[in-house]
């Protein structure tokens, strides 16, 4: 059998950016509705530490954040639902969303936090080595290895932020990468070859990450130049994957506007989507910070948004009939 469930405020995704809209949009009175997805309390489910999140003074564990933050939620009335959208429909209103086992969703507005998942090598060693020295954000992660030597693997804006991001917490910073020239603009790529913290390795790939004896954990790199087919091993520490990421934006395509690296674009300063009504929040529209709080912040500026877009419409609506 299946439902049809209505609300004011429909939300897809539960991470930082969701639960935190949940959070307010419930307190403002809109009894939302949040859709979890395939990863209830999104990505930092998937980490153990975290040292950044305000609030802690002890490090603390990612799904115990994630799950506190889902609790608080319920606590103040959000509604979580155990399903995953696969259509949407935003040209009329209230917006329509179905779920994948047939369920309706019926919002009058819509809170999209997707978010947006890191691309990997694709490599057994990776997958095996990751958060035991192989991660794919150095905010994140950086300050784990103070001291000590790092790679980071890939050659745009985002390979070259995180390698000049990583010479704060270690002086022996290499960037490896696949081709002769880097895709970074030009004013980093300046100032990654002014720093003396960092030093590059031309036309190299990644053919395994070596994991040390017991739990050691990532401990070198295996290399192969791409030119000449001959190998080498790096002794690293830490292993940082930044060859981009893959927003969660498929679902959207033809219904808003994305950039061309298919973000959702928002109004600059708001969550303000390019159809009335639909907020995006979090990674799905952030490609430059990409934080947990980041997320919680821009998911409270959606359920403000989206509160004050209700109350407008709300009082035209009333306006139009007490002209009637
Ligand atoms: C390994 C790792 C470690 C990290 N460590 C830190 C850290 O220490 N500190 C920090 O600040 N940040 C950290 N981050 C980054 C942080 O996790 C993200 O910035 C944050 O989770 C983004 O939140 P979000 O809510 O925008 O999206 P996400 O957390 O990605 O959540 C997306 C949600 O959308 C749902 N969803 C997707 N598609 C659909 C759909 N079709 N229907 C319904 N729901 C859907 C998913 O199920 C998920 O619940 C880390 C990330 C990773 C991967």
């Amino acid at each position: 059998m299946t439902a049809t469930h209505s609300t004011r405020m429909l939300i897809l995704g539960s991470g930082p950016a969701g639960l935190s809209a949940a959070i307010y949009g419930a307190r403002a009175g809109m009894a939302p509705i949040v859709v979890q997805g395939i990863q209830p309390g999104g990505q930092l489910t998937t980490t153990t530490d975290v040292e950044n999140y305000p609030g802690f003074r002890e490090v603390i564990q990612g799904p115990w954040l994630m799950e506190e933050m889902q609790a608080q939620a319920e606590h103040v009335g959000a509604q979580m639902m155990w399903d995953t959208i696969v259509e949407v429909d935003l040209s009329q209103r209230p917006f329509r969303l179905v779920g994948d086992g047939g369920h309706v969703y019926l919002g009058d507005t819509l809170v999209i936090a997707t978010g947006a998942q890191a691309k990997w090598l694709g490599l057994e060693s990776e997958q095996k080595l990751r958060g035991q020295g192989v991660s794919a954000c150095a905010t994140c992660d950086g300050f784990f290895f103070r001291g000590k030597k790092v790679a980071v693997i890939g050659g745009g804006n985002t390979a070259v932020e995180e390698a000049l991001y990583l010479t704060n917490h270690s002086h022996d910073v290499t960037l490896i990468h696949r081709r002769d020239s880097l895709r970074a603009e030009k004013i980093l790529q300046e100032r990654l070859f002014k720093h003396h913290g960092i030093k590059v390795l031309w036309n190299t790939e990644i053919d395994q990450f070596v994991a040390g004896e017991g739990n050691q954990g990532l401990v070198a790199l295996d290399l192969k130049d791409t030119v000449t087919g001959e190998t080498s091993r790096l002794d690293v520490d830490g292993g940082f994957v930044a060859i981009g990421h893959h927003p969660a934006t498929e679902l959207f395509e033809g219904h808003l506007e994305l950039d061309a690296d298919h973000y959702i674009k928002v109004t600059p300063g708001t969550t303000h989507t390019s159809v009335p009504g639909v907020f995006a929040c979090g990674d799905v529209m952030d490609k430059l910070y990409r934080q947990a709080i980041t997320a919680a912040g821009t998911g409270c500026m959606a359920a403000l948004d989206a509160e004050r877009y209700l109350a407008e419409a709300d009082f035209e609506a009333e306006e139009a009939v007490a002209a009637e």
